[in-house]
This record gives C-alpha cells, structure tokens and sequence, in this order.
C-alpha cells in the first residue's frame, strides 16, 4: 500500500545551499507527524517543496496515489493538500470572517468585493469553523486588533476553508501563550480526530510535539536524521547530539 503522502529521494537547493539532500518521508492517512530538527535545518523548504512552492531538483512526492512533484500551489490545493505559515498571512483591515471567506481559491477575485456577495454556503462554513476555533464571537472585529494567538487561531480556521485532507503547519504555537497553545493542541487533536484531517506539523516547542505527534522525522543540515516514536526521538543520541540538547 502507498502512503497518504509519500517523498522519495527528494533534494532542493538554493544558489549552492544545500537545504534538503535526498529527504523520504511517508505519512498515512490519519496520522498527526511532527517534524522538527534546528533552525536551517531544511523543515520550511521541504513543506515549500511538497505544496509545490518551488520545483524541486530532484526525487518524487506522491499524494493519494498521484505524482504532483511538478504540480504548482493551487493545483495541489484542490488536492486538498495545504499549508500555513510561520508568520500569520491575513487581512488585518478585514473582519475575521472576511478574511475567511477570501481565504478560500477562486473566490480571491476582487478582495475589496462586499462580503455580502459570497454564497450562504460558504458564511455558514465560515461561522462555524470561527466556533471550533474559538472566534465566533469575534467573528466581526479586524483581524488585525486580535491577539497574535487569536491570528493563528484565525489562520487556522482560514486553512480549514479549504477542506483540507493534509494540512502542513509551520510552527503553529511560535508567540502564542501557554493558555491558548493547550487550546490549540486541543484543536488540531480535534481537526484530526471529528474531521479526519491528516497533520504534518514543524514544531519547536517539544511539550507540545510529544503530546501531538505518533511519530516524529529528524531533519539536520538537511538530511533526515533520525524517525520514530516520540519517546524514541527524545531518547536518540543523534537527536539529542543535533537539536535537543542545544535547547
Ligand atoms: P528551517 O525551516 O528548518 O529553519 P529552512 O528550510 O528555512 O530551514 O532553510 C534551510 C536552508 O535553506 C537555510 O540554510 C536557508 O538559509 C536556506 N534557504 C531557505 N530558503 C531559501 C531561499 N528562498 N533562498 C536561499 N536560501 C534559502
Ligand atoms: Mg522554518
């Protein structure tokens, strides 16, 4: 059986920089997988290289039984394969439930186009995805007065428009508080769980990794490094040797 998404041998590099050097991963449909390593390591390039951000130089990545390696953003999109951002991507000046309803392709023509203009359908999606995330009652406020955690809760449930089958997230928690991250962990248990979506999540802060993730890659300089449980990664020489004992 082939994996959900599976990256074989896959290599990209940047004017001599090496970012990933023959990286293979496979995650099944269903799981949550974290994906960690240091800084530089090559975690944000591979997630560019598998939503189709920039072409590869080398090796294959399959999704749902398709090769989509030379397949761009929005074509991979449809396929229901999407990612967020390490730095929050929204309308400031907009309402949440603007930046909702924009946040869904096709429907990006005319930002400026009145809110009332988007289909029924797709305000009441909006409505309730700002419920499972916490934001119904700030459906209407700019995004840009929400706290940075309230914007990647928001950011979250803009990714969610686009009904996901895998959602990639860039370290999801960076700058939130404590109190909001257990409410976040809560949520993406949740979105796997009640809406089946599959996570592959980038992820410094370790409470929140080994509380999530069944299993966890190791990138370093590039290269995968080290794959397993997470009471296994923790334990890895290699690991602890490359990133955990530097932090
Ligand atoms: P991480 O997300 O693990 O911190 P990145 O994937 O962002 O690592 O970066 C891996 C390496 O690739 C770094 O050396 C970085 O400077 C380089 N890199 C990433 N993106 C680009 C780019 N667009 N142009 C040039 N170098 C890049
Ligand atoms: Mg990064």
């Amino acid at each position: 059986m082939s994996a959900m998404l599976e990256v074989a041998s896959v290599s990209k590099n940047f004017g001599g920089v090496i970012a990933n050097r023959d990286v293979s991963i496979r995650i099944e449909q269903g799981e949550i997988v974290g994906l960690i390593g240091p800084n530089g390591s090559g975690k944000t390039t591979l997630f560019n290289s598998i939503i189709g951000y920039h072409p590869v130089d080398a090796g294959s990545i399959t999704f749902e039984g398709r090769e989509i390696t030379r397949l761009r953003v929005p074509r991979i999109a449809r396929l229901g394969l999407i990612r967020t951002f390490q730095q929050t991507r929204i309308f400031g000046k907009m309402t949440c439930m603007q930046n909702m309803a924009v946040s869904v392709p096709n429907r990006q023509e005319g930002l400026a186009a009145s809110f009332s203009r988007f289909p029924k359908a797709l305000i009441d999606r909006a409505e309730e995805l700002l419920e499972f995330v916490g934001l119904h009652e700030k459906r209407h406020l700019r995004a840009g007065d929400l706290s940075f955690g309230q914007q990647k809760l928001l950011e979250f449930a803009m990714a969610l428009m686009n009904e996901p089958r895998m959602l990639l997230l860039d370290e999801p928690t960076a700058g939130i508080n404590p109190t909001l991250i257990n409410g976040l962990i809560d949520r993406l248990q949740r979105a796997n769980q009640q809406l089946g979506i599959t996570l592959l999540i980038i992820e410094h802060n370790m409470r929140v990794i080994m509380n999530l993730a069944e299993r966890i890659y190791c990138l370093a300089h590039g290269q995968l490094l080290a794959e397993g449980e997470p009471s296994a990664i923790q334990n890895d020489q290699r690991v602890i040797d490359a990133y955990l004992g530097a932090s």
